[in-house]
């Protein structure tokens, strides 16, 4: 039995761990556990993952670990952020049939088989994972297993970050584990709100994303709060001389070339350093323009002029870059040391950076998941002999 006191460390499996979005969110949380191992197939991520933790994660497939080996951690908790491409419109969307999604249900379904099974579960994926087969499968097996779950869409633009990357959460615990709030059991919601004495469960869950988006923007920072200190240097000369300002390394490596503009300009999503919102930067960012995540316009003294954004020839002026992998980092709410190892190119850190996760949202849902110990003890007492907890 997987027992955990209030003096003891949850003990944690991260699954699927990437440059370590989940980690960081444990500790942002301020989660009083331990990661007691990570899984990941890719050796650029655990490259990263071990230069910022330490620690390099078990490198082979989640699929082919057996309930057996899972037991010898005796964990608490499994945090699960498996690939999306099936449940994306890029991905075609072949969903369970799509061999990505089968190392996820068979992790899943090895939780009835074990002694020390899990007693609490948390899934990230992206919108569209909800009406999807997996999804269905997914919560079959909690519910056989006894597990409650709450579900969220929520986007970093509901945690003052001016960044849209709406994403789908499930939290899961196993009875008798209960949620602070357990009115919103197995719904799903666009707000989160765990503090708050929230009794209209029902106006929460049919509340549509683009009115809590909305509702958001006004209290998200400028994008200027996450750009670079050199960057910075760019736009706060209040010269003409645009030689002056574009010259330098760091405009050079991240600058748009006025081919692409021509080519693709009317695709593109300009933001400003003021703008308090920009789009979804995807792992393809950088080597495709098109729907993988908004440039940036160096020149500060042009305000964003609605409609006239996207002509050619004004775009041309506005000394576009790409947001550096730093920046995309800063977004995505990773702490100032994160960093890459030297020998992971540019590409791939967007690559990398593009599967990984917003700690501002991850963060305070995995508060929300531990932190009510209450219960915990509350549990403890009630599993006599048994292995519910
Ligand atoms: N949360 C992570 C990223 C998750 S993206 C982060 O913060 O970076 C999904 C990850 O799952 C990818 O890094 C991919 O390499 C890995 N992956 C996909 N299928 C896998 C499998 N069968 N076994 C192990 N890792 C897998």
């Amino acid at each position: 039995m997987a027992e955990c006191t209030t003096e003891e460390q949850w003990r944690i499996l991260e699954f699927y761990s990437g440059i370590g979005g989940m980690r960081y969110s444990l500790m942002r949380a301020g989660i009083h556990g331990q990661v007691v191992e990570a899984f990941e197939i890719n050796d650029r991520a655990n490259d990263v993952y071990e230069h910022n933790f330490g620690h390099r994660p078990f490198q082979g497939n989640i699929q082919s670990l057996s309930a057996a080996e899972l037991d010898k951690y005796a964990a608490h908790a499994w945090l699960l952020s498996p690939p999306c491409q099936p449940y994306t419109r890029q991905g075609l969307q072949k969903d369970s049939a799509d061999a990505r999604a089968s190392s996820f249900i068979r992790i899943l379904e090895l939780i009835p088989q074990m002694q020390h099974p899990p007693i609490m579960l948390f899934v990230e994926n992206v919108v569209g994972f909800e009406i999807s087969d997996t999804h269905k499968r997914m919560i079959a097996i909690f519910a056989k297993t006894c597990f409650v779950t709450q579900e969220y869409i929520l986007s970093p633009l509901q945690f003052t970050i001016p960044y849209s990357r709406p994403r789908y959460f499930c939290l899961a615990k196993r009875k008798p584990l209960c949620f602070k709030n357990p009115y919103l059991n197995f719904q799903l919601l666009h707000r989160f709100t765990p503090l708050a004495a929230l009794k209209d469960s029902t106006m929460m869950a049919g509340c549509p994303p683009e009115e809590v988006e909305e509702e958001c923007y006004l209290s998200c920072q400028p994008i200027r709060n996450f750009l670079e200190a050199g960057s910075l240097m760019v736009f706060e000369q209040d010269c003409h001389d645009k030689e002056v300002k574009r010259s330098g390394d760091f405009f050079e490596k991240f600058a748009v070339p006025h081919s692409l503009i021509e080519r693709w300009g009317s695709a593109m999503d300009v933001v400003y350093p003021c703008s308090k919102r920009c789009c979804c930067f995807t792992k393809s960012y950088f080597r495709y323009v098109k729907g993988t995540g908004s440039l940036l316009a160096t020149y500060e003294n042009l305000k964003d002029e609605a409609g006239k954004s996207n002509e050619i020839c004004f775009m041309k002026d506005l000394g576009l870059r790409y947001f550096t992998p730093g920046e995309v980092a800063s977004f995505h709410s990773f702490p100032s040391d994160f960093s890459f190892p030297e020998h992971i190119t540019i590409r791939q850190r967007y690559a990398l950076l593009g599967n990984s996760l917003s700690i501002a949202v991850v963060a305070p849902l995995l508060e929300y998941l531990f932190t009510d110990l209450l219960d915990v003890i509350e549990a403890q007492n009630s599993a006599v002999g048994g292995h519910a907890t």
